[in-house]
């Protein structure tokens, strides 16, 4: 088992000094593994395959809150909207619409983040900032509702690089935006920040990051 303790407890340390949350991102990794840090307390778990999320829901504790993480494609959201906590990568309307739909036919309200798509990088996806502002004004003005959805803050990912200055650059995007909406949306959870690059993502207001490896150890196939 490859579970670092020792790191857990020190991220924890951090984020609490910064009154920021952790996801534990467990893809790819066996329910032991996730068991463990349960026991010691965490409750915050992410993931970003449907059908490995279902199953794991399935075989684990029922308090786990489950953060869905991954691309999330539309026929597939009706498997996740009875039990899902929070879903980071909303990246169209489309989704949205199917969300709102299978949340009201669970009788729930299911807290969403819209993703920014900040790193220069062509595969990543998620709104521009142009298109999720605009989007995000509609919602304001009322233009675009949904019941059974509350759209909690928003998802970003930075470019996978070194350098911290392209990196800060994009969060410092998706911080500016945050806070653009933050008090007429009642935002609470900017998601940004994962192994590489969280101590950087609490700078720039992030409040919820999202870490796998330096927790789980490395992936052994890149997912
Ligand atoms: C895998 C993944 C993470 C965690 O990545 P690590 O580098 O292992 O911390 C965070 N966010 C998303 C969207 C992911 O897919």
């Amino acid at each position: 088992m490859s579970v670092n303790i020792t790191q857990y407890q020190s991220i924890l340390s951090f984020l609490k000094e910064k009154n920021a949350n952790l996801v534990a991102v467990s893809k790819t990794k066996p329910v032991e593994d996730i068991l463990e840090l349960y026991h010691l307390g965490q409750r915050d778990f992410g993931e970003n395959y449907v059908q490995e999320l279902v199953e794991k829901f399935e075989k684990l504790p029922e308090d786990i809150q489950w953060h869905f993480i991954g691309h999330l494609q539309t026929n597939k959201v009706k498997f996740i909207a009875p039990f899902v906590h929070l879903i980071h990568s909303v990246d169209s309307e489309k989704l949205l619409i199917e969300i709102d739909k299978q949340a009201k036919k669970n009788g729930r309200i299911i807290q969403c983040l819209l993703q920014v798509h900040i790193a220069k990088e062509e595969t990543k996806f998620g709104f521009d900032a142009l298109e999720a502002r605009v989007f995000l004004n509609k919602v304001l003005t009322k233009e675009i509702a949904f019941a059974n959805i509350r759209i909690t803050g928003l998802m970003g990912m930075a470019s996978f690089t070194d350098e911290e200055v392209i990196v800060s650059q994009e969060f410092q995007e998706i911080e500016a935006l945050y806070n653009e909406f933050k008090e007429s949306l009642r935002f609470t959870n900017l998601s940004i920040g994962m192994s590489s690059d969280y101590q950087l993502a609490v700078i720039y207001g992030g409040n919820m990051v999202r870490i796998g490896s330096l927790l789980f150890g490395a992936r052994n196939y890149n997912k």
